[in-house]
């Protein structure tokens, strides 16, 4: 009896002495931690705080407390046609408030609250009749303009014969409609992708003249010869770039791309601004950015609270808001985010897009807006690589365990000028729940 008791004290020992917090002696990877979300971040100062989580200064990206940041996501919608782009007929009022407003069924509402952890609601401020615009569509390009979509006759002309009741949507009654108030999209059933078109506009309504300085976008739908369509897939061939052209319009994210084709840029095939054909998630420099989520932030193991190297737990970014952020003083414009990407926890499927699964790490420069993901496989085989060296993320650019690791050598990242400022290792397999050391 005495040497039962005995046993199971020294088994309570052992179990107690085991920190789920560090990789164990046996372990590849990390088995435990704290979830980012618990990080005491209390001595992070209040100015470094919101140098990270506010918009950058000049950057178009809107803060879900600015002014002109609609959040009452009002969304107008005018279907057009043109005398050599007739209207599609299978898109009726119906099919259109499935693929916008409709709720659990993939939608374009259902994106953007699933983005969002359901603080950004798609709202249904208005669906006007056809408006036909009796001339053809290349009569709203010039010599000077040659592109249709940045002639702003056209947002005037759809406008103008809408039956929108623009005067309810003019909430303080101004008489001038801004991007707080209400984002406009034409809806054109040419087949293709669409645009995002700024512009002021003046039109008459009810006797009253309204200036419409706005966020336009236009929104192709299929075309009417197009049979093959039906219900919501007159849109849904168009989801991805429906999405890239509302977040230019409601968010003022910027395109990403820089070779001028879409995936070639600072987060590759990994957000809908640089990739807008790619069924992904927005990154969470975007989600943050905008103001749907302020990941805790992790300072070097020597200043935390409390000190040293820890495992940390991330669940999967799609389902919950539990991203990190690491800064160092060494690197007061800088930071980087870590963010756990999966397709299985995307319960829409909008991420199936995704080149691969695991912990994203982005690097961002607060003060410019520059950032970059991380790629692991370039790091893997050059440790001493800058952040802006990183081209365009590749299809191995997230951080996950494979058999090869030693869960006991360290990764660096450095900083612009090239010092190592954080060190990572023991990332565990790819999974909604994912675990790294830092
Ligand atoms: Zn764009």
């Amino acid at each position: 009896m005495k040497k039962i008791f005995t046993l199971i004290l020294l088994l309570g020992v052992a179990f107690a002495c085991k920190n789920p917090d560090q990789v164990g002696e046996e372990d590849s990877y990390c088995t435990g931690g704290a979830s980012v979300t618990t990080v005491d971040d209390s001595n992070v100062e209040t100015a470094v705080k919101n140098k990270i989580y506010r918009p950058v200064s000049g950057s178009t990206v809107l803060n879900k407390n600015h002014p002109s940041f609609n959040t009452g996501g009002r969304l107008v919608l005018i279907p057009v046609s043109f005398t050599d782009v007739p209207a599609n007929t299978r898109v009726t009022n119906d099919v259109i408030d499935q693929a916008f407003f409709s709720s659990g069924t993939g939608s374009v509402r259902d994106y953007f609250y699933e983005n969002s952890w359901g603080q950004f609601v798609l709202n249904k401020a208005g669906v006007s009749n056809l408006v036909p615009l009796n001339r053809t569509k290349a009569s709203y390009a010039t010599p000077g303009v040659p592109d249709y979509t940045r002639n702003a006759n056209l947002y005037r002309d759809a406008c103008q014969g809408a039956s929108i009741d623009w005067a309810s949507l003019d909430r303080n009654n101004d008489q001038v409609l801004t991007p707080d108030e209400v984002l406009v999209a034409l809806i054109i059933a040419d087949g293709g992708q669409g645009a995002y078109r700024p512009n002021n506009v003046t039109i008459t309504h009810n006797g009253r003249t309204y200036q419409l300085r706005l966020r336009f976008v236009t929104l192709d739908c299929s075309k009417a010869s197009d049979s093959s369509k039906q219900g919501v897939e007159t849109f849904a061939y168009n989801y991805t770039n429906i999405w890239h052209e509302l977040a230019h319009g409601f968010f003022g994210l910027e395109d990403l791309y820089e070779g001028g084709i879409a995936g070639t840029g600072k987060a590759g095939d990994y957000d809908i601004m640089d990739n807008n054909y790619n069924v992904v998630h927005m990154s969470i420099i975007a989600k943050m950015k905008i103001g749907w989520v302020q990941p805790k932030i992790l300072l070097p193991a020597a200043d935390r609270l409390p000190s040293g190297l820890k495992c940390y737990t991330f669940t999967n970014i799609e389902t919950d808001p539990n991203a990190l952020v690491l800064y160092h003083e060494n690197s007061p414009d800088e930071c980087f985010i870590i963010e756990n990407r999966s397709k299985a926890g995307s319960a829409r499927n909008f991420n199936v897009g995704l080149p691969t699964e695991g912990l994203a790490i982005w690097w961002l420069n607060t003060t410019t807006g520059a950032f970059r993901l991380i790629d692991a496989s370039l790091l893997a085989r050059n440790t001493g690589l800058r952040p802006m060296e990183y081209g365009t993320p590749s299809a191995n650019a997230l951080f996950k365990y494979k058999e090869a690791d030693d869960p006991k050598i360290p990764i660096p990242l450095r900083n612009q000028n090239g010092q190592l400022v954080f060190t990572l290792r023991a990332v565990s397999p790819v999974g909604t729940t994912m675990r790294i050391e830092l």
